[in-house]
Parts: C-alpha cells; structure tokens; sequence
C-alpha cells in the first residue's frame, strides 16, 4: 500500500544535513539508493538531486518504520521524519557532504514504489552500463550524481551568459523555428507544409539571417540561446540539435567583438572558479596553420611547433620528399621533447595515426645516445643530422616527419601534435589557454566538383584589402584569386576546442551579390533563395557582425568531459536517433496523405 504525500512538505534536501543540525527533527524526500539490513537496524542512504543522506531504522525504537523499511527496494520513492543524530567517529564518511551525521527515522511514507532499473545507477564510471542502454532509460540515468550536477552547471552558464548579455546592453529576441533553409554548410532538416502541398519549411542550422535582419530592424544588440538543427555525420562534439548563444551587433568592430566575447567567456569561467587570462592572444588563419596544422591549436601544449625543413632537403632524391617538393608541397616536422624514447611500437602506432589524415607515411629521428632514424639509409647520416637542428631539436628529442600537399601535411601533423602531447602527458591539467583564430579564408575550393564554398557561411565580410580581389575574380574572370580572400571572420579556441565562430557580415547589397555569384549561384538563384535578405540589404542595413558560441561544446570544457551527450538532458545517439522516444519513428499513413508525401522503399 502507497502513502499519500498530503501536505507534507521537506524541511531540508538530502545533501543538506551537517553536524549543525544535530538535534532537529527533520522530514526528508527523495529515492532509495541503497539499503542494507542488519537485522535490528535498516539503513538507508536516501538521495535527490542534492546528494546523499543516511537515514537509520532501528526496530527498538521504531518498530513500525523500522518493519516497513524492510519492503523498501532501490528507487522507491520515500518520505521520512525523524531527528539528525550524530554518526559514530568510525562510521563517518567523509566523501559525502552530509557524513558526519544521519536521520534517526521514526515514520516512513513510501510515495511510490518502482521497478528495479535495468542498470545500476551508482556504478562507478568504469562500470557504467552501455550509453544505448542508458539512453534509453535517460530519465533514470538522470538521476545519476554526475549529469545531475552537469544539468545544474548548465543552468548557471545559461544564466550567467543572460545577466552578462544583458548588462552589456543586449536584448534577448526569440526568432522562428520553421523557416527557409539558411546555409551554414549542412544539410537541412525539413518539415513538410500540410496547408501548401508541396512545400517545405527547414529548420535553422543558425538564425543567421534572422539575426542580421534584426541589425536591418535597429535593434542594435540581439542574443538568444538559440536552438539549431545540422543534418549531419556526427561526432563525439557535434548533435543533430544543439543549442548556441547566438549575438549580433551593430556597428561592431572586431575589438568589439573580442572584448564582448572575452569578458563572456571570463565570467563564464569564473563558476568553475577559473581566471581565463584576458585579452586572448590571436593567430590569423594562414600563421595557426602554419605554426600549428591547424585551426584550432591547443596552446596548452608548450611549443611542439611545424618547422619546414624543405630548405634542409634541397636536392634531394628521395623520392617521397623530392616529389612533395617538386609539387609544390611540404616536407615539415614535429619536435616530441624527450622523445627519444618513443618506442617502435609507438613509432609505428603514430604512422597509422597521421595515415587516417591522407599523410603517406611518417619519418622519425630519434637523438638518443646515438642519432636512430628511419630515414639514414634514405638520406644518409649527414643529411639526417641536419634536419634536427633546423627542426630546432636537442638532445633527447624525436623530430616526426611528413611530407606532401600543405593541407595533409598540416591535417596530420596538426593531429598528431595532440595525439602526442596527450599520449606523452604534456598536456598540463587544469591549464586553460584560450586564443583568437582570425582572418579565415572566404572561400574553400573542392577538388571533386571543381567550385568554391564558403568556408564560414556567404554573409561573412571580407577583409576591406581583399575587396578588389573579389571585384577582379568575379567580375574580371580571375577565378582564382577567390583562393587568396581572407575575411573578418574569427574562432576563439580554448584548449584546441572551437568554442564559437563568427565574423563581420557583409552589409552592402553590390558585395553580398559578388558573393553569391563567386559561389556559382546564379540572380535567380540568389534570389529564389535569399531574395528577402537581398531587398533587405537595400533599405539601409548597417555594419554589422556577430559570433555564436556552442553552449554544449563550452559546457563539454566547463565540465570536463569528452562526451557531449553528458551536457545535454536528452541527447541523441551518434546515429542521430532518440532511443528512449524511439525518434526518428514511421508516422500513421493518413498523415502521410496529409502532407501529400509518399514514403518510396529502395
Ligand atoms: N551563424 C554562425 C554559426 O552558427 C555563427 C555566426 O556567424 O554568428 O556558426
């Protein structure tokens, strides 16, 4: 038989209890997590989302409870009165906030019994049941310590981020859900209209244009925490559904934007009491490729720079590199301080690594007591103890080499840059080095359909020197200089995570149209697409420009966990599919006829 609730009401939360409230009787709520019975005494650890308290019924002085308690099983849902008492020395515990005390019960209400869960919720991590399994059940799995305390962390940033945003004079502006594709370089999801057969509405991949159309409005200062949907491949960072603190600014200049956005994230960090040191430093595009083989570098890692030893190479006939050179590629290397003892099993672990990003093969010089390389016979003794000092190694290190086309040679060796320093342990913890990523290109040529792409989204603005490089590529057939236009656009990173992008926008009609025709759209297509936006820009839009960072990326960082799954209430699988509301489902045929769809089977 179930107790009724009534009007009872807890005087305290489960992990409230100290030696301060010895004496006080106490009624308590919360889910059985545990119970261990010692004959006269029952006792169990009592928790809600506030932590843990031990409750105790003795059969002495609480017969009935102490009876009761008895029928109790894991995740019933109970309320208890009784008096804090203190625990003995020896049976405190100090890992739980409320130990030095527990809950002498003298009258049990059992609100709702429950099944036993199909995974032991307080397993430690490494015991943990299967995400699929936990997904599943979410709303038991919820219940966990952990996502308890990510869900509550979460909760803080978003406020933060909303007492910040206002104070700096911002507005938080709702924008639509069902809307015209806007291209942020994923796929769409769509909605079919039932009232317009036919046609379709798409979700946002970002308010992009909303947000530059509230700039057009003289709203001046917009954000929201804005919902966004990418049909995409995921990864372990990325959702089919995230959310994002999307901002817009008018007559923003790009210390404008830095500082807003530093000052953000400074206070956001100040709730894991982390001091992010202020300005962030900032790397254009073309130097962090360079220096790092990548867009996101993660500063933490002390030096481990790409140093280009072609000029050590010239002349060469080995063919690997003489052919990259010959091609115009790169032959460039990676000091691993103390590396001299990596092992052959390492060495050729890392080959395997920098082949999944395109590189050929790895060569290695290790400057052990003696000079080893994987490259002495190739090149010959004198040449490989060149490459080391240009290379800027010493005595203990190793120096990884690949060569080939600039963008593998960085995509690899940027990868194993981290994928060393981490196997290595030169990742110092608790370090957080943010950075400014700034001056990307505008557009990315792909070799498979021979076009360009934007490599942000088409609204970004390019860099006022670079204009007439698009005027003469567009309109004086110079395709390529596409290739050279570097925009306002710009990525703060923390730790090698690209916490937000964004850039200054393109607010002149004659620019946004040059645009739209580098990427091969034709006046009809641009305006079938985006007429809108074009008559919009018309009407006296201003400079204008913005940035959105990922809020569950920031709390991946904030919480530090690899996996975003543990940021976000209910997320869906890396097939981007919802295993407790079993989504995507089939729908009933009539709505089918509905939406004048017809489902075809292949
Ligand atoms: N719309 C961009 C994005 O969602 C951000 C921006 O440019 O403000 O990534």
């Amino acid at each position: 038989m179930l107790d009724n609730l009534g009007d009872l009401e807890r005087t305290h939360s489960c992990g409230q209890l100290r030696a301060s409230d010895i004496g006080k009787e106490v009624l308590l709520m919360g889910w059985v997590a545990k119970r261990r019975d010692f004959g006269d005494l029952t006792f169990i650890d009592l928790r809600d989302r506030d932590g843990i308290t031990q409750v105790v019924f003795n059969a002495e002085s609480a017969s009935a409870a102490h009876t009761k308690a008895k029928d109790l099983r894991g995740e019933y849902v109970i309320a208890l009165k009784g008096e804090v008492v203190p625990r003995d020395e020896n049976t405190r515990n100090p890992k739980l906030l409320t130990g030095d005390v527990e809950v002498q019960a003298r009258e049990l209400l059992v609100l709702n019994d429950a099944r036993t869960p199909p995974f032991q919720l307080d397993a430690s991590p490494e015991a943990l049941a299967s995400e699929d399994l936990r997904l599943k059940f979410r709303y038991l799995d919820l219940r966990r310590p952990q996502l308890q305390a990510n869900l509550r962390l979460r909760h803080r940033v978003v406020t933060e981020i909303r007492r910040y945003m206002s104070a700096q004079g911002f507005t938080e502006i709702e924008t639509p859900i069902l809307i015209k594709s806007t291209p942020e370089g994923a796929r769409d999801y769509i909605v079919p209209s039932r009232i317009q057969p036919g046609k379709f509405f798409a979700l946002p991949q970002s308010p992009q244009l909303f947000k530059q159309l509230c700039m057009i409005g003289g709203l001046d200062k917009y954000f929201q925490i804005a919902h966004c949907f990418r049909d995409e491949d995921l990864r372990a960072d990325r959702q089919p559904e995230f959310t994002q603190l999307d901002v817009e600014l008018s007559f923003a200049t790009l210390n404008q934007v830095y500082t807003l956005i530093e000052g953000l994230f400074a206070s956001v960090f100040k709730l894991i009491d982390v001091e992010l040191p202020t300005p962030f430093p900032r790397l254009s595009f073309e130097e962090s490729m360079s220096r790092f083989g990548s867009d996101k570098p993660d500063l933490r890692i002390k030096g481990m720079e790409l140093q280009d030893i072609g000029p050590a190479l010239a002349g060469t006939e080995f063919p690997p590199f003489a052919s990259a050179l010959a091609a115009g590629g790169q032959v460039k290397a990676l000091v691993v301080p103390g590396g001299a003892n990596l092992s052959r099993k390492v060495l050729d672990d890392l080959q395997e690594f920098v082949r999944r990003y395109g590189a050929s093969a790895l060569a290695w010089i290790k400057l052990g007591e003696e000079i080893s390389s994987s490259l002495l016979k190739a090149l010959g003794p004198e040449v490989v103890s060149r490459i080391p000092e240009l290379a800027g190694a010493v005595s203990n290190d190793a120096v990884l080499i690949v060569s080939g086309k600039p963008k593998i040679v960085a995509a690899s060796l940027g990868a194993l840059r981290n994928e060393v320093a981490k196997r290595e342990q030169l990742i110092p913890q608790n370090v957080y080095a943010p950075l400014w990523v700034t001056e990307f290109p505008m557009f990315e040529y792909h070799e498979e359909d021979g076009r360009y792409y934007s490599m942000h989204h088409p609204f970004t603005s390019p860099v006022d020197e670079d204009l007439s490089l698009l005027e003469r590529a567009v309109e004086g057939g110079e395709t390529q200089l596409l290739a050279q236009i570097r925009t306002k656009a710009y990525d703060p990173v923390i730790n090698g995570v690209e916490m937000a992008s964004g850039s200054i926008r393109i607010h002149r009609r004659d620019i946004q149209r040059l645009v739209f025709k580098a990427l091969g759209m034709t006046t009809e297509e641009a305006r079938e697409r985006f007429g809108f936006f074009l008559d919009a820009l018309e009407y006296g839009t201003p400079p204008h420009g913005g940035i959105a960072p990922g809020i569950d990326r920031l709390m991946m960082v904030l919480a530090g966990t690899d996996n975003m799954r543990d940021v976000i209430a209910f997320p869906k699988t890396a097939s981007a599919a919802d295993l407790m509301i079993d989504a995507p489902g089939e729908v009933d045929p009539r709505q089918l006829d509905e939406l004048h769809l017809r489902v075809v089977q292949d």
